[in-house]
């Protein structure tokens, strides 16, 4: 490990302008940055240790929705009682991730900016890798591919995102709130990652300095029928083949909005539109069901490794459709 500075933020003005300095990054939960610098994927120069802000809470806001500090911890939020009981769909997802003392450390914002668990951008003895090393290549196009991307790849990364919380938040609508030295803004959970483009280095939309502060869930009408469905090598601690979250709000028999968020098949979490909008009108049953399965993996580009996973898709969203209807 190279050397680095460390230091504790004191309040949020400090963490953000020390942030902003290069070579620097923020620590919270550092679940994934200090893995990253063990195996000398990252090495930033300076640490900001943020995880002593007041950025924990979660509150109900006055429209109806919830407010997530970016400091939650993932076990904290998956067990509170408001997300329990009003976005049961983010809980399940959280709860599916990881290991509990991984999620007793993890943070919500730390989740949100977790990289691919490509393993050539795990191991720096492999030089062809876009995303750790600019512009020396891919090797995952012609490697070993199984766990790779079906939709929005390019010819320069099919690394996909590796978070189940994110795919959660994706079928939600949350908003990500983000603050710099310029002031406060918020970008949609579907917009803050990008695709991989001739730029996969360059993961969110967040500027350097800017601190992910919260997660705001608008008023959530899919209580009743909701499913996280993740589809993995091994029961737990394994990151998604194919991840499927469901939202659907029905009534008097009739899908009135549906939600259909796919993981583990893109380099953000990946919004099925088109197979929604199939949904919308329908009774709740089989039919509609397969049809907007098939559409939901409308599109999909196989590896050499991963054609498995269109079908292996399909037939999660399937499922989870069921699950999300009893
Ligand atoms: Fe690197 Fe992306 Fe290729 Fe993996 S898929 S080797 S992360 S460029």
């Amino acid at each position: 490990m190279l050397p680095f500075s460390y230091t504790r933020a004191a309040d949020g003005d400090a963490a953000i302008a020390a942030g902003a300095l290069p070579g620097a990054k923020f620590l919270a939960g550092g679940t994934n940055l200090v893995d990253l610098m063990k195996g000398g994927v990252e090495a930033p120069q300076a640490l900001i240790d943020i995880s002593r802000l007041p950025l924990a809470g979660i509150s109900a806001l006055q429209q109806g929705g919830v407010r997530i500090g970016a400091l939650a911890r993932n076990s904290d939020t998956a067990d509170h009682p408001v997300i329990r009981s009003r976005y049961p769909l983010l809980s399940r997802a959280l709860l599916s991730g990881a290991t509990p003392q991984l999620r007793n450390a993890a943070t919500v914002g730390g989740n949100i900016l977790q990289r691919t668990r490509c393993h050539y951008f795990y191991d720096p003895g492999f030089q062809m890798c876009n995303k750790r090393n600019p512009g020396s290549g891919c090797a995952a196009l012609e490697g070993h591919n199984r766990m790779h991307a079906l939709f929005g790849a390019s010819a320069h990364c099919v690394a996909t995102h590796p978070s189940d919380m994110c795919v959660a938040l994706s079928a939600l609508d949350a908003l990500v709130r983000l603050r710099s030295a310029a002031g406060e803004r918020a970008v949609a959970m579907l917009d803050f990652h990008r695709l991989p483009g001739d730029e996969p280095h360059i993961e969110t939309r967040l500027v350097p300095g800017e601190l992910i502060v919260s997660v705001d869930l608008p008023a959530s009408s899919f209580v009743k029928h909701c499913a996280y469905l993740k589809v993995r090598d091994r029961a737990s601690f394994a990151f998604a083949l194919v991840s499927v979250a469901i939202a659907l709000d029905v009534r008097e028999g009739l899908i009135h909005e549906a939600r259909i968020a796919m993981g583990g098949v893109a380099h953000k979490p990946w919004r099925a539109f088109g197979a929604e909008q199939l949904l919308v009108g329908a009774p709740v049953d089989a039919a509609p069901f397969a049809e907007a399965a098939g559409a939901a993996v409308e599109g999909a580009r196989a590896l050499k490794h991963n054609a498995f996973k269109i079908d292996l898709a399909r037939r999660a969203v399937l499922r989870a459709l069921r699950i999300a209807q009893s």
